[in-house]
């Protein structure tokens, strides 16, 4: 039988680990994106409707191809009343070369809606844009941080494997989904603008540094305090004098699966570009 002693509520190993680390990771990982963050054009605006463009284009497509298009898809579509009233055909030519075309129907699926049902104007809340058509439930969370600046992480790939790298390197998968939800909650400031930034920064970091087939450690702002490097820092041939032979020439490609350990990897030079978000309110 329980005492009441027994009965308080202890936080997990991994949330204790993280409260020790947060304030730690937050600085570092802002300071490093000030300095490195690519300057993107959806970075650059708070306009809703761009941001949702960018959003759908970005799923499953990467970076470079998607600005092109972009930039071209609004001079064609203005507005969302523009994309409502265009037709099908015309939707679907201008997605000509980016594929996957159930998300431009969707888009305009999506414009139609908004355009027809809410006067035109697109939800600030993850509940009410996962009502809209194509919206799932991180594109919800990445309209409402980088378009309204709300309190919530969009947890894509990047952002979860640098969350399980850093903090649940041992998690177990059947409760890891959870467990990065908990964390990004404890990790995100407080106050709109921070968020939208540490959201920026962290999903930036798991783009350029930490990826999924060779995390760079070497230049990573946050490899103090990632469990994974660390661990991994301890297994390297220097700690371990009678096997350098050995480790040295083990191949330690593990594929490109996101939960999988990370390379060691030196890359010399930081990354260039600065961002400079503009103000919430402004355009793109
Ligand atoms: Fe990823 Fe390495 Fe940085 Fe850890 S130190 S977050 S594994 S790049």
């Amino acid at each position: 039988m329980g005492t009441k002693a027994n009965s308080v509520q202890v936080a997990p190993l991994g949330e204790h680990y993280l409260q020790l680390h947060a304030r730690a990771f937050r600085r570092s990982l802002l300071r490093w994106f000030g300095r490195n963050g690519r300057d993107l054009p959806w970075r650059r605006t708070r306009d809703p409707y761009h941001i949702m463009v960018s959003e759908f284009m970005l799923q499953q497509t990467q970076v470079v191809r998607v600005e092109g298009y972009y930039h071209r898809f609004l001079t064609r579509y203005p507005t969302l009343e523009d994309l409502a009233s265009a037709s099908p055909a015309m939707v679907r030519e201008s997605w000509e070369g980016l594929g996957y075309y159930r998300r431009a129907v969707n888009l305009h699926r999506l414009a139609q809606e908004v355009v027809q049902n809410r006067a035109g104007v697109i939800p600030s809340e993850t509940e009410e844009l996962r009502r809209l058509p194509g919206i799932g439930r991180y594109t919800a969370a990445a309209v409402a941080s980088f378009a309204f600046e709300r309190e919530v992480t969009p947890i894509d790939t990047n952002v979860g494997r640098v969350l399980r790298r850093v903090f649940h390197s041992r998690a177990r998968s059947r409760a890891l989904a959870r467990r990065l939800e908990r964390s990004a909650e404890m990790l995100l400031p407080r106050g709109g603008r921070k968020a939208w930034m540490f959201n920026q920064a962290i999903m930036e970091l798991g783009a350029l540094v930490c990826t999924a087939r060779v995390p760079h450690c070497g230049i990573c702002p946050v490899r103090a305090m990632c469990q994974t490097a660390v661990r991994e820092t301890a297994r390297l041939p220097q700690h371990r004098p009678g096997k350098e032979r050995n480790q040295a020439e083990r191949p330690r490609n593990r594929g490109d699966n996101p939960l999988a350990g990370p390379q060691f990897v030196e890359v010399a030079g930081p990354f260039t570009g600065r961002i400079q978000p503009s103000q919430p309110g402004s355009s793109g």
